[in-house]
C-alpha cells in the first residue's frame, strides 16, 4: 500500500509498540482467514505496508504512529492480498466489508 498523500496524516503523539502492531495483523488475519508466512516491521519510505508473492508482509513502522482505524485500513489492506493480488472490485468490496465490520463493534 503506497504512501499516497491521500493517505498522508498529522502523526499521533502515542506511539503503539511494534509487538502491538504485530498482534492487530494476527487477530485480522484470523478473521479474514488467512496466514501469512512472515510479518515483518519495519521503516519504509514510499509504503505503509507490502505484500510478496510468497505470503511475507511487511509493514511500515511509520504505522506505529498513525490512528488504529488507519492502521487497520492498512493491515486489512495488506492482507486481503493474500487472497485477492489486485485492486479489483472484489477487493474494493472486501476491504469496505470488513472496515465496516470493525466500525460496528
Ligand atoms: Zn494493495
Amino acid at each position: 500500500m503506497s504512501k499516497s498523500t491521500a493517505h498522508e496524516r498529522a502523526p499521533l503523539e502515542e506511539t503503539v509498540p511494534a509487538d502491538v502492531l504485530k498482534s492487530e495483523v494476527l487477530a485480522w488475519a484470523r478473521r479474514i482467514g488467512v496466514t501469512p508466512k512472515e510479518i515483518h516491521i519495519r521503516p519504509m519510505k514510499r509504503k505503509w505496508a507490502s505484500c510478496s508473492s510468497s505470503g511475507r508482509l511487511t509493514f511500515s513502522t511509520d504505522l506505529m504512529r498513525q490512528p488504529a482505524e488507519f492502521r487497520a485500513e492498512a493491515i486489512v489492506h495488506e492482507l486481503l492480498h493474500l487472497k485477492v493480488p489486485n485492486h479489483g472490485p472484489l477487493f474494493r468490496v472486501l476491504l469496505r466489508a470488513y472496515l465496516a465490520e470493525r466500525k460496528g463493534d
